[in-house]
C-alpha cells in the first residue's frame, strides 16, 4: 500500500497572482500517493492497520458516507493487506451503488447501510458491540476504525506527512474534516512553521476544538496553527458556481484537479488570503493535495 520509497511530487505552483503577491506555492501531490486512492487518508491507515494486525484481528469495521474518502480507502488497503473489511454506510440505500461505493464493493467490502439516527451512535460501546455481531465476524475478531480514522493511530500516521518534503517552509495548509490530518502535520512541525487549517464543514469552532482537543491530550500546545473558517462554501459537500469556476480554472492553468469537498475549498481559501495580503512577501507555503478525486465521479453524475 504505502511504499516508502514513493517520492511524493513537490510541485511548484506559479502564476499571475502568486508573482503579484510574491508567495512561493507548492503542492504537496497525495493524491499521486496511491493509483487508485491516494491522498491523507492511507496515512490515517497505516499505524492502524498495524494495529489491528498486533491484535490478529481479521476483520476491520468503519463507518462513513455515501461518498467517503474514508471508506474506499480502508476497502482498498484492507485488501491490499489481507483484512476483511465490513463499512457502516449512513443513510437507507437509494437505488443503485455509487462510484465510491461500488468501488468498496469490488475491493471486497461488505456495506451496511443504517438510519442516519442509527448512524449518530457510531461511538457508542454499546452501538458497537451490536456491530460486532454482523454476520461472519464477531467483535472479538474486529478492529474498529472511526469515522473518518480520527484516532490516534490516525494522527501518527499523518504526522510522517511532513518528511516527504524536502524544502524549508513557512506554513503548511491542509482541508479539515475531522481535524486529525491537521493534529498529525503539527506535531511535526520545528520552529516557527506555521499550519493553517480550512474547516469544510460549518459550524463555529468545530474543528478549533477537535484539534484543541487531541493537542492536549497529546501534551503537544506549542506549536502555531490556526484554523480558517470562512472557505465552507454554505457546508459540508456544499458548492457554489464561483468555488467550481475557481477550481476549473485552477485545473486548467495547473493541471491539477481538485475535489469539490476538501481540495477545492482549501485552495480557494489560499487564493483568496493571498489576494487579500495575508501571507508575507516570500513566504513559502505548501498546500497539501489531500486527494479526494475519487469522490468527483458520484459528484458530476449526481448533476
Ligand atoms: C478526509 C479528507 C480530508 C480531511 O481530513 P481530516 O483528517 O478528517 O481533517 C481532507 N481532504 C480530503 C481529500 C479528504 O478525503
Amino acid at each position: 500500500m504505502q511504499d516508502q520509497t514513493f517520492e511524493i511530487p513537490l510541485q511548484r505552483i506559479t502564476d499571475e497572482i502568486t508573482r503579484k503577491y510574491g508567495v512561493n506555492l507548492y503542492v504537496l501531490r497525495l493524491d499521486q500517493y496511491h493509483p487508485a486512492i491516494g491522498g491523507n487518508k492511507l496515512f490515517k491507515l497505516r499505524y492502524n492497520l498495524q494495529e489491528a494486525k498486533r491484535q490478529d484481528k481479521q476483520y476491520i469495521l468503519t463507518f462513513g458516507g455515501a461518498f467517503s474518502n474514508h471508506i474506499a480507502a480502508t476497502a482498498a488497503a484492507g485488501k491490499e493487506y489481507g483484512f476483511k473489511t465490513i463499512g457502516i454506510i449512513r443513510g437507507d440505500q437509494t437505488g443503485e451503488l455509487n462510484p465510491t461505493l461500488t468501488f468498496a464493493q469490488e475491493q471486497g467490502m461488505q456495506l451496511h447501510f443504517v438510519s442516519r439516527e442509527m448512524y449518530r451512535q457510531k461511538d457508542d460501546p454499546a452501538f458497537l458491540n451490536l456491530l460486532g455481531q454482523l454476520p461472519g465476524s464477531t467483535l472479538s475478531d474486529t478492529y474498529i476504525i472511526p469515522e473518518g480514522g480520527a484516532n490516534a493511530f490516525g494522527i501518527k500516521g499523518c504526522s510522517e506527512i511532513t518528511q516527504h518534503i524536502h524544502i524549508p517552509f513557512d506554513r503548511i495548509c491542509c482541508a479539515c474534516g475531522t481535524g486529525t490530518t491537521l493534529a498529525g502535520i503539527i506535531l511535526s512541525l520545528n520552529g516557527n512553521q506555521q499550519a493553517m487549517g480550512f474547516q469544510v464543514l460549518k459550524g463555529e469552532g468545530y474543528i478549533k476544538n477537535e484539534v484543541q482537543r487531541w493537542l492536549s491530550r497529546l501534551n503537544a500546545t506549542l506549536q502555531k496553527w490556526e484554523i480558517t473558517e470562512g472557505y465552507h462554501f454554505g457546508g459540508y459537500a456544499k458548492t457554489k458556481p464561483e468555488l467550481l469556476r475557481f477550481m476549473q480554472d485552477f485545473e486548467n492553468t495547473h493541471h491539477i484537479p481538485l475535489d469539490f469537498i476538501y481540495t477545492g475549498k482549501m485552495m480557494y481559501g489560499i487564493y483568496d488570503l493571498m489576494q487579500k495580503g495575508e501571507f508575507k512577501i516570500g513566504e513559502t507555503i505548501i498546500a497539501l493535495h489531500t486527494g479526494g478525486l475519487q469522490g468527483n465521479a458520484g459528484f458530476y453524475e449526481k448533476k
